[in-house]
């Protein structure tokens, strides 16, 4: 904890005020200036302690904070290990512009409009476990030179003439980018950065522990290297924008073709750490888990919205009286061609169903690697789907059908089949939408050993 030089009262960075502010005599500070010491200035580490999940075996850190009583990775309610540790300074921080109270009206915006949320979800108690974290991100930064060579045609109408022109452009590019950021944390999902992506890099300070007060932060955990090819091709995509904008070759309309390859300039590269900040909250629901990540910058929200199960079932019955009305008054339907209609729904349903079964499988690939008992337990889950007893339904039906009896019963009795194989096939689909909508509960402690 940081203590107010005036009353001894706890100092956190203030989201409103953007600056420290003792939380007992409201007196501000330069985040900065305060307790900056030679020493701490010449020092390239901070302390900071480091709690770790006894259940999944996350790791978060802080300076200030103790950890609160639930993991936000696995969800669970936890007693932290904690051990102190000195962490190397990053080099930048975008401190938080968006408060707690703003992430939350963010989030019940977007769960709002989702129907057949589960209500728990808006629960005011729950809502106040959004916890504030800074994020570990590579910066990479380049300084680079060179002849650049461009083709561009210029399109226009004079009289009765369209004029094409061809352009052979070229100049002499000689720059620095700074920053092209990417998330370095492993346990934080690539998927999730990317939506909540971008930050604005304008609003980027020089690092001081001081910003983290008040919050928890991650740990970069995965090599700089990683990222370098990705990292460069931005760079090119950055230079050609640049190039065909009003700065560069781009005025008087004329169209570039193909962007600047970045291979051929003279160039340096250093890589950087920056911390972004977010706001996190996860829901665990049985074996399941559900995040939600609001961009503490720029109030981008990432969701997962699990779905009550009784709602959809109600209000899919609800839709189904009038739709099957609406079919009698306008289809005369004959005995024979009934299982038709209710075949191609369910062949339809269980099509559908299917590929909800694999984004499932490629959802959770991330968060099954590291955990082996859950992968069984999926598993298990799949072959118990029920699929098996709608295919069986189906196939009767289809052998009814074939069978071409004279008597009109067995034409209701093969379209009750396939209308059985449809409500089965309904119902794990709802079923596996919501694992869909949710995660498979992390465990890191298989990474850890690696
Ligand atoms: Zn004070
Ligand atoms: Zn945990």
């Amino acid at each position: 904890m940081a203590h107010c030089p005036n009353c001894g009262g706890e100092v956190r960075f203030s989201i409103d005020s953007q600056d420290l502010a003792c939380q007992n005599c409201h007196t501000h500070f330069d985040p900065v200036t305060y307790n900056r010491t030679p020493e701490s200035m010449e020092q390239d580490v901070y302390e900071t302690k480091v709690f770790t999940c006894p259940n999944c075996a996350a790791e978060i850190e802080s300076t200030d904070l103790s950890a609160t009583g639930f993991c936000a990775y696995c969800g669970s309610a936890v007693v932290f290990e904690s051990r102190i540790k000195q962490e190397k300074k990053p080099q930048k921080i975008i401190p938080f512009q968006i408060t707690k109270e703003q992430c939350k009206e963010i989030y019940l915006k977007k769960i709002r409009s989702f129907y057949y949320r589960q209500r728990d979800l808006e629960d005011p108690a729950y809502l106040d476990r959004f916890v504030g974290f800074y994020l570990p991100y590579w910066l990479y930064n380049y300084h680079f030179g060179g002849e650049i060579n461009l083709k561009g045609d210029r399109k226009y109408v004079r009289g009765n003439y369209v004029i094409m022109e061809d352009y052979s452009l070229r100049g002499k590019l000689k720059g620095e980018v700074e920053g092209i950021p990417f998330d370095a944390s492993l346990r934080f999902d690539d998927n999730i950065s990317a939506v909540i992506a971008p930050f604005s890099r304008e609003k980027m300070k020089e690092f001081t522990p001081n910003y983290l007060l008040g919050f928890y932060s991650e740990i970069a955990d995965t090599e700089s290297s990683g990222y370098e090819k990705e990292a460069f091709s931005m760079l090119g995509e950055e230079l050609g924008r640049f190039v065909a904008g009003s700065n560069g070759f781009g005025t008087e309309d004329i169209r570039i073709h193909g962007g600047i390859n970045p291979y051929s300039l003279d160039r340096e590269m250093t890589v950087g750490r920056g911390m972004f900040p977010i706001w996190f909250l996860s829901y665990k629901k049985r074996d399941r888990i559900a995040y939600a990540v609001v961009n503490g910058q720029t109030g981008k929200i990432y969701c997962d919205i699990p779905i009550d199960e009784q709602k959809f079932q109600r209000a899919s019955l609800l839709m189904a009286v009038p739709i099957f009305l609406v079919l009698n008054l306008f289809i005369q339907i004959s005995a024979e061609s009934l299982p038709i209609y209710t075949l191609a729904l369910s062949f339809f349903l269980i099509f559908l169903s299917q590929l909800q079964m694999k984004k499932i499988q490629e959802r959770d690939k991330e968060a099954l690697r590291y955990s082996k008992e859950q992968k069984k337990q999926e598993e298990t889950d799949r072959k118990k789907s029920g699929t098996s007893f709608a295919l069986l339904a189906l196939f009767l039906s289809v052998a009814i059908l074939i069978w071409h009896p004279v008597r009109d019963e067995y034409y209701y009795i093969a379209a009750a089949l396939s209308a059985l194989a449809s409500i089965l096939s309904l119902r794990m689909m709802i079923r596996k939408f919501n694992v869909l909508t949710t995660r498979a509960v992390p465990d890191f402690f298989e990474k850890k050993e690696e």
